[in-house]
């Protein structure tokens, strides 16, 4: 079966051979108090760091999910409000979730079809802004200049980025902004049970500023571990150390985002002028680099699957509202092309 799920998703051929590895290596049962550990941690940061083209600056923090970080930054990066700013159901999630815990949090939805308009946005006077770049369940994305823009129009609000379905696939401008996380089952090709936080100087003296410390995961507290290079809690050491070895041999970041377009844009062309099935998103200019949603009736789109699975192709279901009529096709790298060339294959009779 090759997967085109956006996640969880294909993870890279290497995967069993680095388990092995960390059996044989003790890293299993590796303490995470321990020298060794201080040492995988810190060479992955580092490693993320090189490979992503995060500034030195930025403090990178674990958590198990992109799902954690919704609420670790509501409870310890909000005080008061939030400002969410969606077009589809992970944003729309990202807000519900927040505003369980903040009821002051504003929900701005915005029209997928559309490029985000900025003049329409209630910024002045935020305390954190809440994006999600890249919307999994419809197959957009706000681009670099939107977020760049948004962060100079309110430079000491705090703007906070998921990228789960985005980051380590396509380059982002992690300057541009002050917090971006994403859990590794999407483009990093890593199986599921670890995410990563990246946070900006000034969200660090926000979030010691604020000193939240009722929970475990507290924001103030998995920064203090940082610092020595160790989490609050006993981590995914396992997920880490696979992080590193799957890091290790990636190109840089640049590379990997030129052939993400490279094969965004052969999947755009691919359906162009197909009868049965369409993109989701007509606008090409809001199009996700990473997610590739595709549209057709119902009962056609629910054979589809069905044949496509027969014949060793898992395709994305559509998410939440659009489960009946969508289908998704993940473009990560883990994917390789010879594989993408077979479901081209496939698809080319029903398109
Ligand atoms: C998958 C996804 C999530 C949830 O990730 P978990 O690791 O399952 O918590 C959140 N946001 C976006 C945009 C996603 O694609």
């Amino acid at each position: 079966m090759i997967s085109f799920y956006p996640g969880p998703s294909r993870t890279y051929d290497e995967i069993p051979d680095y388990v092995k590895d960390a059996h044989r290596s003790g890293i299993l049962s590796m303490n995470h108090r321990s020298d060794e550990f201080v040492a995988l941690c810190k060479k992955t940061v580092s490693l993320l760091k090189e490979k992503l083209d995060i500034p030195e600056s930025y403090t990178v923090l674990f958590t198990s999910s992109a799902t954690e970080c919704w609420e670790v930054i509501a409870q310890s990066l909000i005080t008061e409000k939030s400002l969410h700013i969606y077009n589809g159901a992970f944003g729309e999630k990202w807000f519900d979730y927040t505003h369980r815990l903040i009821p002051n949090a504003e929900a701005f939805p915005f029209d997928a079809e559309r490029k985000l308009d900025l003049k329409q946005l209630p910024l002045t006077d935020q305390e954190v802004i809440c994006i999600t770049q890249n919307e999994t369940s419809n197959g957009t994305e706000v681009n670099a200049s939107i977020i760049a823009s948004i962060k100079r129009i309110n430079p000491r609000s705090l703007v906070v980025v998921d990228a789960t379905s985005s980051m380590a696939g396509i380059e982002l401008n992690f300057k541009s902004a002050d917090v971006w996380f994403a859990s590794v089952q999407k483009c990093f090709g890593l199986p599921a049970g670890l995410a990563i936080m990246v946070c900006s100087p000034q969200a660090i003296q926000y979030i010691n500023s604020i000193n939240e410390k009722k929970h475990y995961n507290s924001l103030v507290f998995m920064n203090e571990m940082m610092e020595k290079w160790q989490t609050s809690y006993t981590p995914n050491v396992l997920g880490i150390y696979l992080l590193m070895r799957v890091l290790k041999k990636r190109k840089p970041i640049n590379i990997i985002h030129q052939k993400t377009k490279t094969r965004a844009e052969a999947w755009q062309k691919f359906f162009r002028g197909a009868k049965n099935l369409k993109l989701y998103i007509k606008n090409q200019g809001v199009r996700s680099l990473t997610v590739v949603t595709v549209t057709g009736k119902p009962d056609y789109v629910s054979e589809i699957k069905k044949k496509a699975k027969a014949a060793g192709f898992i395709l994305g279901e559509g998410y939440g509202v659009l489960k009946n009529d969508t289908f998704r096709i993940a473009n990560f790298p883990a994917i390789k092309s010879s594989e993408i060339t077979k479901l081209k294959s496939f698809l080319k009779e029903y398109r």
